[in-house]
């Protein structure tokens, strides 16, 4: 499970600050998380093979989280692609985007599967053998979500060295699957816990882009093995975070260390700020696993 972060910058884009834009990696699914402009050429800046994207989550309507969407789906038209593109948001981006490719005359190659996501409670809205992802209702201006992404523990991993030539693969999935073998022809007994080591552990990584400081989310990222919560003011600043429905440095971290999580990254920094280090300042006093986003870098969960 991989994070990588393609924007850092909240409302208007700086020069070396652009707005939000995440690609998590998960095993080979690749997850786009909210599409700020410029996406396409951060894509090729980090070089992303942005052409395995199947599923983009869309937290909110603010346009620094969707407005490069209309310039990615056009592109991937224009390369060609056939694969469906699963899109989840908030209700009215369908429509914005439908309209979009109306008024241009735009006929896809490919299908567009919008899933509204309801801001009200908490869902699941993707499971499968690999990973589950939740959703997070956060308090923003307009519905916004989170999402709490779980990659689930995997199966034990069969120590092939160990076993005989041509050993059967029934025997091979059941001591996979945590049982012992006997094998009746030679009567010999593989004991499963020599044949086999630990799975990899489940991994939790939560996504709390913009939102009010809101103990209620507490629950849903207890323990998560990272956090990225937005902080787009410092506490000089507390006053204009409670009214435009944004949280500080501080209270980023006030979240992640009643959440009990193992470590933060805040972002979506306001262009009012030129330098960073007072965010890392705040955050550290409260928090110490703190990190500040930075474009490019990625986090290993
Ligand atoms: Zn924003
Ligand atoms: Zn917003």
């Amino acid at each position: 499970l991989e994070f990588k972060i393609l924007g850092t910058g909240s409302a208007t884009p700086l020069l070396d600050r652009n707005p939000s834009a995440f690609m998590l990696s998960i095993d080979n699914y690749l997850i786009l998380i909210d599409c700020g402009e410029g996406v396409q050429q951060r894509f090729l800046q980090h070089k992303i093979k942005y052409s395995r994207i199947n599923h983009i989550f869309i937290s909110h309507l603010h346009g620094d989280h969707y407005f490069g969407l209309i310039g990615l789906i056009s592109s991937f038209n224009m390369n060609k692609r056939t694969e469906p593109l699963y899109i989840f948001g908030p209700n009215g981006l369908n429509d914005i985007i439908s309209m979009q490719l109306k008024l241009s005359n735009s006929k896809l190659n490919f299908n567009l599967v919008f899933t509204i996501i309801n801001p009200e409670v908490s869902e699941t809205i993707i499971e499968n053998d690999v990973f589950k992802i939740d959703t997070i209702p956060l308090k923003h201006r307009v519905p916004c979500t989170g999402f709490l992404v779980i990659k689930k523990a995997s199966k034990r991993k069969i120590l092939s060295n160990l076993l005989p030539e041509n050993f059967p693969i029934s025997y091979i999935k059941r001591l996979v699957d945590g049982e012992n073998v006997f094998d009746e022809l030679s009567g010999k007994s593989y004991l499963n816990i020599d044949y086999t080591a630990e799975g990899n552990k489940e991994k939790r990584f939560a996504y709390c882009s913009d939102t009010i400081f809101d103990l209620s989310i507490i629950d849903k990222i207890m323990n998560v093995d990272l956090l990225y919560h937005e902080a787009t003011f410092l506490t000089e600043q507390q006053n204009r975070a409670e009214v435009t429905y944004h949280s500080t440095a501080a209270q980023a971290a006030q979240i992640a260390a009643k959440a009990n999580v193992k470590k933060l990254i805040i972002g979506h920094f306001s262009s009012r700020y030129k330098t960073l280090e007072q965010f890392y300042i705040e955050s550290t006093a409260v928090f110490v696993p703190s990190h500040l986003a930075v474009e490019g870098e990625s986090y290993i969960i």
